[in-house]
């Protein structure tokens, strides 16, 4: 179908000198501590059902992360926050999500990344973004006919999500509704309508310093949970 050729498709892109050669450094040194693990050291695709009505949207993946496991959010602590949030509101099948095979399932739940492979300091350039935009484009056109709400990680993946529908010729709302924890916005296009929900990013610079806590995050995936079984 579309999505697995398009998922066939990114996970050999090569488009970015810097970030392909990122990848693979890494994948090529690797942490010590998965000093016995082969990397994945490539893009990384969307993953949960074609059919979601939920679409989650993030950054990048994480050098040893995704970027070591192949799957998104997985292996990384916050990927450790994201699914036991989506656990507790029962969006996945387990607390925890550690490798490509041990089990997971997300329910009514797809993620993406708006760039898909790892950049240093998880920081990708503009232009590396832009370059990949194509790829979060097609994928949100292949998923529009089932997708009711899109949370947001930060405000990157809140812009990335905006400028995705625009460039599906979606009425994305102008002046530009502004990202914050818990924002919402509808947009329309398509003979269709989404919520946008705004959820501060579950990474360590959030979660340590307290300014993502474990209820704000709950609290805006069960919100998506909700508004998806209205
Ligand atoms: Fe390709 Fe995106 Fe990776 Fe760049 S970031 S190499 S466009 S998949």
């Amino acid at each position: 179908d579309g999505l697995a050729e398009l998922d066939a498709r990114v996970s050999v892109c090569r488009a970015c000198p810097r970030l392909v050669r990122w990848r693979e450094q890494v994948a090529d040194v690797k942490r010590a501590s998965y000093a016995h693990e082969t990397y994945w050291g490539r893009p990384i695709p969307g993953w949960g059902p074609p059919t979601a009505r939920i679409l989650i949207v993030g950054l990048a993946p994480a050098a040893n992360g995704a970027n070591r496991t192949g799957r998104i959010f997985t292996g990384d602590r916050s990927g450790d926050w994201l699914f036991a949030s989506l656990h507790r509101v029962g969006l996945a099948r387990l607390p925890t999500s550690t490798h490509a095979d041990d089990g997971q399932e997300l329910i009514d739940t797809r993620m993406v990344a708006t760039v898909r492979c790892a950049p240093p300091q998880n920081k990708p350039t503009v232009a590396e973004r832009d370059t990949c935009a194509p790829w979060i484009v097609a994928e949100l056109g292949l998923l529009a006919e089932h997708v009711e709400v899109v949370v947001a990680l930060g405000g990157f993946g809140w812009d990335a999500a905006l400028r995705s529908y625009a460039a599906l010729g979606w009425d994305v709302v102008r002046p530009k509704p502004h990202f914050g924890h818990g924002a919402e916005a509808r947009l329309a296009g398509d003979g269709r309508e989404i919520t946008l929900l705004g959820c501060y990013h579950p990474s360590q610079q959030n979660t340590f310093t307290g300014k993502l806590t474990e209820a704000m995050l709950d609290g805006v995936l069960g919100r998506a949970a909700d508004l998806a079984r209205a």
